[in-house]
């Protein structure tokens, strides 16, 4: 396995690769990775050539007071993770390489980088939106693996695929959650076992609301308060809980076809987000 730390070199393995091991695959992480991460990483493997795994904690995308300079970082375990995974290289820039000095160019994507995290984390999607296209211009893979976990950064990033021609397939997996339904995430590294016990009512609230649409409920509203309430019981600090369309993030407030319920909440210190797919035809 290959571990390359500037975009140029990745860019000179990636035009070998791209030739001789089509399809390329692309697997955008900010490490720490956990099963959520390799269940990405062995979908790549499956359905490629050769996969390619980033690990950048890209400063461009938290804002000033958010946990940039406390994010986890576990380089050598990772490393050891995609090299048992077969992965054909890990693509580990540092921040000066990606931001140098001069640097002044950025992709915006502002109707979807407006609700949801968004309106709580200014000038997140920026920084992901612009991370995204860099790290797909030095990698040039043919498809790259987003989880639904960060459902509002897949859509913004499909749309910008879209949008720019940059023909590369953007490809969705499913979320990978914990036994007792708590979504994995890097972040949940910070929870203390009180906190990480609490954490539960995020994916608690949202299965319940599945089952709510599961046994005719079509009102967001009546929907929504329900979740707030049980999250707050759990001593969390509510960020925003809604039902958007699926595809334009805008709100939906009755429930006609599919829908996206997304959460993100504060459990202490920490901010969770989840979300579920809801459609009027679940089964009760
Ligand atoms: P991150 O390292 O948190 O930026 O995540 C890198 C990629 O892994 C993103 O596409 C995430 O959506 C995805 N991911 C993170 N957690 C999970 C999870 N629990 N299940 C599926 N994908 C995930």
């Amino acid at each position: 396995m290959k571990v390359v730390d500037t975009p140029q070199d990745m860019r000179e393995l990636a035009e070998v690769l791209r030739r001789d091991e089509a399809p390329l695959g692309l697997v955008p992480t900010m490490g720490a990775l956990h099963e959520g991460h390799r269940s990405l990483i062995a979908r790549a493997r499956e359905e490629c050539g050769a996969a390619v795994v980033s690990i950048f904690v890209n400063p461009a995308q938290f804002a000033a007071g958010e946990d940039y300079d406390t994010y986890p970082r576990t380089f050598e375990a990772d490393l050891e993770a995609c090299r048992e995974m077969g992965a054909a290289c890990v693509y580990a820039p540092r921040a000066n390489a990606m931001y140098p000095g001069g640097y002044d160019t950025w992709v915006d994507v502002p109707g979807l980088g407006a609700p949801l995290c968004g309106a709580h984390r200014s000038g997140h999607f920026r920084g992901v939106a612009t991370v995204v296209l860099k790290l797909l211009a030095a990698c040039l893979p043919h498809r790259a693996y987003f989880g639904e976990k960060d459902y509002q950064q897949l859509v913004l990033i499909r749309r910008m695929t879209d949008d720019l021609d940059l023909g590369v397939e953007i490809v969705p997996c499913p979320i990978v959650r914990e036994d007792d339904g708590v979504a994995l995430s890097s972040r949940n590294a910070y929870l203390s076992a009180d906190e990480r016990s609490r954490a539960r009512a995020i994916s608690g609230a949202l299965f319940d609301a599945k089952r709510m649409v599961a046994a005719g409920e079509r009102f967001s509203a009546a929907i929504i308060q329900p979740c707030v309430d049980e999250l707050e019981k759990a001593g969390s600090r509510v960020d925003y809980v809604e039902i958007v369309d699926p595809a334009t993030l805008e709100r939906v407030e009755t429930i006609n076809g599919a829908a996206r319920m997304a959460v993100a909440a504060y459990i202490g210190e920490t901010r969770l987000i989840d979300n579920i797919l809801l459609e009027p035809d679940d089964e009760a």
